[in-house]
């Protein structure tokens, strides 16, 4: 197939420059340049920088296959099954440094066979680029001269703002359904729309989000609702039909208005303001934040039945989740302690019916004070008494805790050590 001509932004036509490119990732740039390689910056990191953003990590692709890189690094570790690519390391960074690589043809690929199931095959800086997700995360910045190579209309999407992929929809999603939660990803952190047609295909496969290899699944979701951009995430999530199928359980209790969908939205909002734009909160105030409301109506008809509810409203709340999702099970634990624990959070101080001190003691209580503080900037919570625990804890902090193998050990052992911290 022909392929137009790519577009070559020189030096001082962009904003790419070292300065913001990690120094390990400059190293391997021009280790693998002055060894007579192609080396390009690619993905996230030139197209956050252009965009004036802090990219989360740099990548690198080269001509070098990954026995050479491997050589030319005495610190590079080749992982991969079927497509190896090169970790550099360089203490706790690692620069991620793959061969360029194409995807077989369309007709050679077998019925069925999805994206990571297949071998892939090294190839030009253009195949390459034409194998990445969306248009925007396919730019390359070119050591040798400092440009930025654009094979596939990115940097006019990323003028535009748009998500829009490469190749033909419903192909590039059939073949790896996770790149449609890549879509709603970027187009949530970044403020970007997603493309009509893109959109459409989205919608029409949203079914086979299923699919995806549950751990890829589930960390894709942690990646949605992380980096304060879980409110617009959902949203997309909703209008996409992929929540219908992640979590129906969830859409359905929304749909049928059992709780204010604004209470619902300002909690996750008040989860992106508790967060960080760079990080990722931990899973457990994700699945407090989506399973709140929820809980919160079951444990009310608990209540009005006359009986007093405990762990099991929210296991069985879980009981679909944990397998869909494979949700780990200490994940679950901490959960359904943090969710158990805020009506604690409710009880004014005169009236706590509870030690304050085996609560504060309790390994799961920073957490459960995390999403009490969610719940309060969500206006579902008292900020006097929130005001009161944090005071409370600032002025006489818990002892850090023992891990559970410590915990466990200790009493065989008979000995009274200081607990470690976790
Ligand atoms: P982030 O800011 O989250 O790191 P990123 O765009 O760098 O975003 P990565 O997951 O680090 O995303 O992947 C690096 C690049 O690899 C992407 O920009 C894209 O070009 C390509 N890529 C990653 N996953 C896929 C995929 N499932 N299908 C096609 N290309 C992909
Ligand atoms: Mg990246």
């Amino acid at each position: 197939m022909k392929r137009p001509k790519p577009l070559i932004q020189k030096r001082d036509s962009h904003n790419v420059s070292r300065k913001d490119i990690d120094p390990d990732a400059v190293k391997v740039l021009y280790r693998l340049h002055d060894s007579g390689h192609i080396a390009y910056l690619v993905g996230g990191g030139v197209r956050d920088i252009l965009l004036g953003r802090k990219p989360k990590d740099f990548d690198i692709s080269t001509d070098a296959h990954p026995n050479r890189i491997k050589r030319l690094f005495r610190n590079a570790f080749l992982i991969g099954r079927r497509f190896r690519l090169a970790h550099i390391k360089y203490g706790d960074t690692i620069i991620e440094t793959s061969t360029f690589r194409r995807e077989p043809e369309e007709d050679t690929r077998k019925k069925g066979e999805f994206f990571h199931e297949r071998d892939n095959t090294f190839g030009t800086p253009e195949e390459d680029a034409y194998r990445r997700d969306f248009t925007v995360n396919a730019l390359f910045y070119n050591i040798a001269d400092f440009s930025v190579i654009d094979y596939v209309g990115g940097l006019k999407d990323l003028d535009r703002k748009l998500i829009r992929c490469i190749g033909t929809p419903d192909l590039r999603f059939k073949e790896d359904p996770v790149r449609m939660l890549r879509a709603v990803r970027f187009a949530a952190r970044m403020g970007f729309s997603i493309e009509s047609r893109t959109w459409r295909s989205m919608r029409r496969n949203a079914s086979e989000i299923l699919k995806t290899a549950p751990p890829r699944l589930l960390e894709e979701i942690y990646k949605l609702f992380g980096y304060s951009s879980g409110a617009a995430s959902f949203a997309l999530l909703k209008s996409s039909r992929m929540m219908a199928e992640i979590f129906p359980e969830l859409v359905a209790f929304l749909k049928a208005r059992r709780c204010r969908a604004a209470d619902f939205e300002a909690l996750l909002e008040a989860l992106d303001a508790h967060g960080d734009e760079y990080a990722a909160p931990k899973a457990e105030l994700i699945f407090a934040v989506l399973l709140y409301g929820m809980f919160e109506v079951r444990h009310a008809e608990h209540v009005e039945r006359g009986e007093s509810p405990g762990h099991e409203v929210i296991r069985d709340m879980l009981e679909p989740l944990m397998p869909r999702l494979r949700i780990p099970r200490a994940v679950g634990d901490r959960l359904v302690h943090i969710l158990d624990a805020q009506h604690r959070f409710d009880e004014k101080p005169g009236e706590r019916r509870f030690s304050r001190e085996r609560f504060v003691g309790q390994e799961v209580f920073q957490d459960a004070l995390d999403f009490f503080a969610i719940r309060t900037a969500a206006g579902q919570g008292d900020p006097a008494i929130l005001k009161d625990w944090q005071d409370g804890v600032a002025a006489d902090p818990p002892p850090p805790h023992a891990s559970r193998r410590t915990a466990r050990r200790r009493p065989r052992r008979g000995r009274r050590s200081p607990p470690k911290a976790e």
